[in-house]
């Protein structure tokens, strides 16, 4: 550690997962985002005989990395598709000849025979598997190829394997356990808490403007001088148009998604590593093996599909450990696009269903009137206190008895249903409670409905939200294409009146960090 990187000290779990490993047992290491995995693998590969074969997803990971270790003076290199026969074969001499400590290979080609018969030509020191919950069926980033590495424990019984991931729920921690054999294995499971991000959720309002507002309130340091950050969102169109926006308004802001042309990207992500103050919005497939430690906040326009992306993507901010902010705007019209993206994805069922559990697991924390960390946290099994650093805690919720006006949106839905057979999206059932007079109304004779005008005293904006948190409680559902609104069987309690609804009074504004300087 000292002679090759230089460090003072090991950190957490680091040093007892390379003893072990070191030593030829298994392990398996749970610990949050630039809490240090590579080390747990790099070292025992550099003090063990042989080669410490490494299986990462990600090529643009991959060829960082290696750059990395050879600039620490590590023999690294990697094998991919993307490289020239002779590069190739290079790399493949270097190794049979034992001149390589480190060899990084893609999961789909090692799990090729004939890479497989390749690799027993030379000593492999041991296998680390990183990002090790693609393996999980369960999780929300499954790779198939990632299966046939279970079988690495029968082709080499006396080669230690390790495995790494920065996210993983107990579900997941047991599948990676399972599927990759590693029931022998010793666990490293380090708090996932970042204690230095500030979180915050605010219903959508208008989210341009929100977000500029977001950016201007966290884009400066102590000096005034801008600061860098990542801003998320789901299309590749909604990158550009959010990026123009910023731009138009002042902030050095640039899009980057996988459809802009291989030379437009390195540029972007060479300003984001070497300049000051970049602000680059998009979509998810930007970050992974992006090691910029001053990050200072991450944004997310649209919402996230799991919050196991969403923690990941929002632990890119503040890796430095000095504070950082996640800043998340949501809306109903999130929910029912996601809806659909379920519905319609070309899956089973089990798949939707898991989908679907991941996008209430995520709804939950977006709508929670308690600590955010205590939710994110309690996601991934860990349990805390309230932290006082996100937006509930900072901001306690009011919290309002949405009883009545739910019980008359559910009895709209139940009307239609029953006597007419008619079923509509939040639209026109927030229409009908508002009693305006559109042509769809008089079309459907809805204005003769008896809860027709019936929710004159909630504005437009409410009733959305009171709609958006009856289908984060599961007290509504979306069904098909066209964002057609249902009950659930818990609809009845709240009809009968057995079941009070509680909501949060929605903030239309994002909550103010306490004192904006920064050191
Ligand atoms: P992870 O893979 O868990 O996200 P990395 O292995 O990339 O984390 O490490 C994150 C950062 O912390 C890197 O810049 C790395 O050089 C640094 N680092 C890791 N271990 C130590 C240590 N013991 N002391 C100081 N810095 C460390
Ligand atoms: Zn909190």
């Amino acid at each position: 550690m000292h002679s090759v990187y230089g460090y003072d000290a090991f950190r957490g779990h680091q040093a007892a997962a390379i003893e072990q490993v070191a030593g030829g047992g298994d392990a398996v290491v749970l610990m949050p985002t630039g809490g240090g995995k590579s080390l747990c693998y790099q070292i025992p590969a550099l003090l063990r005989e042989g080669t410490g074969v490494v299986v990462s997803p990600l090529i643009a990971l991959m060829h960082d990395q290696v750059d990395a270790l050879v600039r620490n003076g590590v023999r690294a290199a990697y094998l991919n598709s993307g490289q020239q026969p002779h590069e190739r074969a290079d790399v493949e001499r270097a190794y049979l000849a034992g001149e390589l400590d480190l060899l990084y290979i893609a999961p789909e080609r090692l799990s090729n025979p004939a890479v497989q018969r390749f690799l027993e030509g030379g000593t492999v020191a041991l296998f680390a598997i990183d990002e090790a919950h693609c393996v999980a069926q369960w999780g929300h980033d499954f790779r198939p190829d990632y299966l046939a590495l279970g079988d690495l424990a029968e082709r080499w019984p006396d080669v230690p394997r390790i495995a790494l991931t920065a996210t993983a729920t107990e579900a997941t921690h047991r599948e990676i356990t399972e599927r990759l054999h590693l029931g022998g294995a010793e666990h490293y499971v380090s708090s996932f808490d970042r204690p230095n991000i500030q979180y915050r959720i605010s219903p959508k309002a208008e989210v341009r403007r929100q977000l500029l507002e977001f950016v201007r309130s966290e884009g400066r340091d102590a000096e005034g001088n801008p600061v860098p950050g990542i801003v998320y969102a789901l299309s590749r169109a909604s990158t550009e148009k959010y990026a123009a926006y910023l731009a138009e308004h002042g902030i050095d802001a640039v899009p980057y998604h996988a459809g802009l042309p291989p030379e437009v990207r390195r540029r972007t992500q060479d300003r984001f590593l070497r300049e000051e103050g970049v602000v680059v919005v998009a979509t998810i497939a930007f970050g992974m093996g992006i090691d910029k430690p001053d990050v200072r906040f991450v944004a997310h326009v649209d919402l996230p599909k799991s919050v196991e992306g969403y923690y990941q993507e929002t632990g890119r901010a503040g890796r430095d450990g000095l504070p950082a902010t996640a800043w998340l705007a949501y809306g109903l019209q999130d929910v029912v696009q996601q809806r659909r993206m379920i519905d319609e994805s070309p899956g089973d069922l089990a798949h939707r269903r898991r989908m679907q559990s991941h996008l209430d697991a995520m709804l939950a924390l977006c709508e929670t009137v308690d600590c955010r960390r205590q939710n994110l946290l309690g996601y991934f099994g860990e349990r805390s206190t309230p932290c006082g650093n996100c937006d509930t805690c900072l901001v306690p919720p009011a919290s309002w008895d949405g009883t009545v006006p739910s019980q008359k949106l559910l009895s709209t839905i139940v009307r239609l249903q029953r006597e007419r057979g008619q079923r509509f999206g939040a639209g026109h059932l927030v229409d009908i409670l508002r009693g305006k007079q559109t042509a769809r109304m008089t079309q459907y004779g809805h204005d003769r409905l008896a809860t027709f005008g019936l929710g004159a005293d909630l504005s437009d904006a409410q009733w959305r939200g009171v709609v958006r948190q009856l289908l984060a409680q599961g007290i509504l559902q979306t069904v098909g294409e066209y964002g057609v609104i249902t009950l659930t069987d818990e609809a009845a309690a709240v009809l009968s009146g057995d079941r009070t609804v509680s909501f949060r009074v929605d903030a239309d504004r994002p909550a103010r960090s306490r004192g904006s300087s920064r050191s």
